[in-house]
């Protein structure tokens, strides 16, 4: 199973003889063992085999399967919603006093997670700037840096991320480089071919795709050199928690993610519902033949913007103009770039409220990365709160618009599009 479309339509669940063709629901807490012996070296992780849902349960697991082999990983982990992805990702490599390094262009939800909530449990997040140097950068690493996170496609900014710099940082400091892939989804970019070792995912977006279940998921890479690598201590220390286990000798490849369960989901409990997992998989079915569309019917929207004179400046990577387009040729499949697109309206505030009231197709709501398309002005709605400077600083335009392209019929949407900037200038 080489192709990437066959890994989406069947990856991860194999029925044996006269089990369900469909991946089944298994709604339960926990599973039944014969002898108390077989449930003692599940505990300790000596055999595979499902005990506790919390911990893993196949519905889970299928979908675990399905997403280590569409990023190439070693294995998965299924959490409760993409911040839960996130969070535990990063509590797997950095505890009170550490640090680590993100760009600073990054969804609403993980700025406040790395900017307030980390920073009260004393995990320090440095922030770097999309321009700046290996120099600059490097400047922020000390021996407590325990990673560099960054968005393979920045949401909302619209950047593509420059791998090849991190690639190279990362590889003289021996530090992890944890890739947040939500909207490219492994269908146009692949982190783990580019120098990442760690990916996360909001599932919520594109991989259910139908805006049915908010989830997330881990995946990693399985070749990061955690053994006696002075930068991450817990996984070369016996873990009191786990009966001294040193996790980077006594697991081998599979040492992030194993801890990350065994420490993370044991502790802090963020799994995905079985429902969600099975709805999520039957989501990746069809990602393929979905993100192509969604991506062809952005960048038609895209162009037809760029021509529009009630649009000031519109952001979308697949546009040759665009200053990412290069970055797209060399990091994402078939000059795809997803179905977001930012554009600026003339006109500011009172254009964006008449242009979002006209839209008949496009609907108002705080969600994105489904087969719906569906419009967001941040400057009143997510980022509402913000004063006018915090605002420009946070590069959230008063006249900023965010559509997320959905898979509808190209003429139906850009008709929709056009007619209701056509009314915002009235
Ligand atoms: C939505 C989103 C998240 C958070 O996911 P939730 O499932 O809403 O918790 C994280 N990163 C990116 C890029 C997102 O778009």
């Amino acid at each position: 199973m080489k192709n990437i479309a066959t890994k989406c339509v069947q990856a991860g669940y194999k029925p044996k003889n006269g089990e369900p063709r469909v991946a089944p629901i298994v709604q339960s807490t926990t599973f039944y063992y014969e002898t108390p012996e077989e449930m003692g070296d599940l505990f300790d992780l000596k055999k595979p085999g499902y005990f506790y849902t919390r911990l893993g349960n196949p519905t889970l697991g299928f979908l675990e399967e399905k997403m280590a082999a569409l990023e190439g990983g070693v294995g998965a982990m299924a959490t409760a919603s993409g911040m839960s992805a996130t969070l535990l990702a990063i509590l797997n490599l950095a505890e009170s006093g550490d640090n680590f390094l993100s760009m600073s262009t990054l969804y609403g939800g993980t700025y406040n997670l790395f900017n307030v909530t980390l920073r009260k449990l004393g995990v320090n997040c440095r922030f770097f700037g999309e321009d700046a140097t290996e120099t600059e950068i490097e400047a922020l690493i000390d021996d407590k840096t325990r990673l560099i996170f960054l968005e393979s496609l920045a949401n909302p900014a619209m950047i593509v991320a420059d791998f090849q710099k991190i690639k190279k940082i990362a590889q003289k400091h021996n530090i992890v480089v944890m890739v947040d892939n939500t909207l490219p989804t492994p269908i146009i970019c692949r982190p783990f071919e580019h120098g990442a070792n760690v990916i996360v995912h909001a599932s919520t977006k594109y991989l259910d795709g139908h805006a049915t279940s908010v989830g997330g998921i881990i995946i990693d890479d399985g070749k990061f050199p955690y053994l006696g690598n002075p930068r991450y201590p817990r996984f070369n220390e016996p873990d009191s928690s786990y009966h001294g286990m040193v996790f980077a000798r006594d697991v081998g490849p599979a040492a992030f993610i194993t801890r990350a369960r065994g420490i993370g989901m044991r502790d802090f409990g963020a799994q995905m519902a079985p429902m969600n997992a099975w709805l999520t998989n039957l989501g990746i079915e069809t990602l393929h033949l979905r993100i192509a569309r969604h991506s062809a019917n952005a960048l038609s929207v895209a162009r037809a913007l760029k021509e529009n004179p009630a649009i000031e400046w519109v952001k979308y990577a697949g546009l040759p103009s665009d200053k990412y387009y290069d970055r797209v040729q060399k990091y994402f499949d078939g000059g795809m770039a997803s179905g977001m697109v930012t554009f600026g309206i003339k006109g500011g505030r009172d254009a964006a409220m008449k242009f979002q009231k006209a839209l008949r197709l496009f609907a108002i709501v705080t969600h994105i990365a489904d087969s719906r398309s569906c419009v967001l002005h941040p400057a009143s709605t997510t980022h509402r709160q913000l004063s006018a400077s915090d605002l420009q600083a946070a590069g959230v335009a008063d006249n900023l618009i965010r559509l997320s392209v959905g898979i509808e019929g190209e003429s139906d949407i850009l008709e929709d599009v056009l007619n209701a900037l056509k009314v915002s200038q009235e």
